[in-house]
């Protein structure tokens, strides 16, 4: 069975078409025939049947993986930056409509899996391209270096080498751009790539790998792999341990995020951890508030606050925190809530299942329960299959509440009070997580000041704190967020390796 592959090229399927698994160049059903039914959130209903990954499948695709790594780890630089540019060309393609057949769009297919706004399509098919640019811009910058050497008539290189099969594994709140980290810098270093996608999205996350195959990617170099949630465990850690995968790129949660370090650890396997945020905005006590409000509302809001990089928690100065409070829900108020892709007035749209938003809910009312106090929401679940949340802010917030620990990947904000630099400092260090953070005030060298002292791999001054660029070496500074860089040179680290390479001199001698 080769699926829907037309002269060497994954095509588009209409969105109630099954979805295969891709190893080796071909589309194939799973080798047990296992299935999974995705389903649409917003609406409940079944959309699609998708192949479910066996053990089997994942040993074969590593087989193949490591096959095609022999041939694709010597592909000319120029050729490999060549396929990576010409796949971004074709994913912008398939924003525009210009798929050439009769399946789904990317819009249809991102909207039916995981409620995704027409905004949210659009920059997560823009910044997938982007990191493929990105990428394809580093080809030629994996570079070794010349050590000078001691002993005499010596030549030492360093080189820097692709280390072989990467197990990628990602999560579905941003499909396409989250697949496209997932493998960019991996592959582009002379790796290759056994994706697991996210249960959710899988038919979004092969958007990504139909790009690729397009431009060129030779088979075996992307294997795409979706698994059953009852088999998650399994399939991964039989390819977290399998002795022919040399790196594993996790996306995802510290749940998931601590299970698969456990088993890297057992075998002694480097990974790259990107997990969970809990990000706070410092507000100091001369912020330009209305900046502010702008800043925390969409870092807050956007994809209904399920992004790593969301803003949970808003530490604000007492004296502004009135005028904060009084513009902030002000502006969340303008905000509509909806399950209309088409619409583009809707700002937030569904969470990815019923139970996040009741697990979502469970946590703002226990809040309140211990003395939070709620500024807006209705502490309701909207929606044809109950996903749709309302904003919901609440004051008055301690860091004792479960509320301030857990990640709560939904429209929520908690505002926490303070009366000096140092105590919003201590409050913002207080979580576990370090994925990122933003400080307000008019004073760059005091928000400087401030910003240095937050724990966190990014501190943005005056701006959100869903902020992220390409190159740009993002990542958590260790705890629940995890560790290992993404983007620029410091993904190129993660996924070579140092060789010294040493030229003797003949006729050495020795001392015996
Ligand atoms: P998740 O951890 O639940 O799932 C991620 C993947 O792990 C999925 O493919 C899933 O099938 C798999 N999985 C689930 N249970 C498993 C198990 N027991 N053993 C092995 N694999 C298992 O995360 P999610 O819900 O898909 O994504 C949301 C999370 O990802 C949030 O915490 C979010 O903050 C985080 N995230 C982090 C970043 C970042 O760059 N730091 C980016 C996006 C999302």
């Amino acid at each position: 069975m080769n699926g829907n592959i037309v002269n060497g090229i994954p095509k588009a399927t209409k969105l109630s078409d099954p979805q295969l698994l891709y190893i080796n160049g071909a589309e194939v059903a799973s080798s047990n025939s296992g299935t999974f039914t995705a389903t649409n959130p917003m609406t409940g209903k079944d959309i699609y049947a998708c192949s479910s990954a066996s053990v089997d499948d994942y040993k074969e695709a590593i087989l193949s993986a490591q096959t095609a790594f022999k041939t694709w780890s010597r592909t000319p630089p120029s050729a490999r930056r060549l396929i990576f540019l010409k796949a971004a060309d074709i994913l912008d393609s398939y924003l525009e409509g210009q798929e050439h057949d009769e399946g789904a769009d990317v819009g249809e297919i991102m909207s039916a899996e995981v409620s995704a706004t027409k905004s949210w399509t659009t920059v997560n098919i823009k910044a997938g391209a982007g990191f493929l640019r990105e990428a394809a811009g580093l080809v030629t910058h994996i570079k070794g270096e010349i050590v000078p050497a001691d002993r005499p008539g010596t030549t030492i290189m360093v080189l820097r080498e692709a280390v072989g099969v990467v197990f990628a594994i990602s999560p579905w709140n941003a499909p396409v751009s989250l697949a496209a980290r997932a493998i960019a810098t991996p592959l582009i270093c002379g790796n290759t790539v056994v994706l697991k996608p996210s249960e959710f999205s899988p038919k979004s996350q092969y958007i990504m790998v139909r790009a690729l195959a397009a431009a060129g990617l030779p088979a075996g170099c992307l294997n795409f792999l979706p698994t059953r949630p009852a088999d998650a465990a399994l399939v991964t850690e039989v390819a977290v341990k399998h002795p022919l995968v040399r790196r594993i790129n996790f996306t995802g949660s510290d749940r998931v995020g601590t299970i698969i370090a456990g088993w890297a650890a057992s075998v002694l396997k480097q990974c790259v951890l990107e997990l969970g945020g809990k990000a706070p905005v410092l507000v100091l006590e001369d912020a330009a508030i209305s900046d502010a409000v702008e800043a925390i509302a969409f870092g807050g809001l956007s994809n209904n606050g399920q992004i790593c990089m969301s803003t949970e928690r808003v530490i604000i100065h007492d004296t502004v925190a009135e005028e904060l409070k009084t513009s902030l829900l002000a502006k969340v108020n303008t905000l509509k809530c909806g399950s209309q892709y088409d619409d583009p007035s809707v700002a937030l749209s569904g969470l990815y299942t019923p139970s996040s938003a009741k697990r979502v809910l469970g946590l703002v009312k226990s809040a309140i329960e211990q003395g939070a106090e709620l500024l807006t929401g209705d502490l309701e679940i909207h929606g044809q299959n109950g996903t749709i949340l309302k904003p919901h802010i609440l004051d008055n917030v301690t860091m004792d509440m479960e509320i301030s620990k857990e990640e709560s990947f939904g429209p929520i904000m908690c505002l926490y009070r303070v009366s000096s630099d140092e105590e919003a400092i201590e409050v913002a260090n207080s979580s576990e997580f370090t994925l990122c953070s933003s400080v307000f005030s008019r004073d760059v060298l005091r928000a400087m000041g401030v910003a240095k002292q937050v724990r966190a791999g990014s501190c943005h001054i005056n701006g959100p704190t869903v902020y992220i660029e390409a190159p740009l070496p993002n990542g958590g500074t260790g705890g629940r967020s995890g560790y290992g860089r993404f983007g620029g040179m410091a993904g190129v680290e993660e996924f070579t390796e140092r060789k010294i390479l040493t030229l003797g001199q003949p006729g050495m001698r020795y001392p015996f």
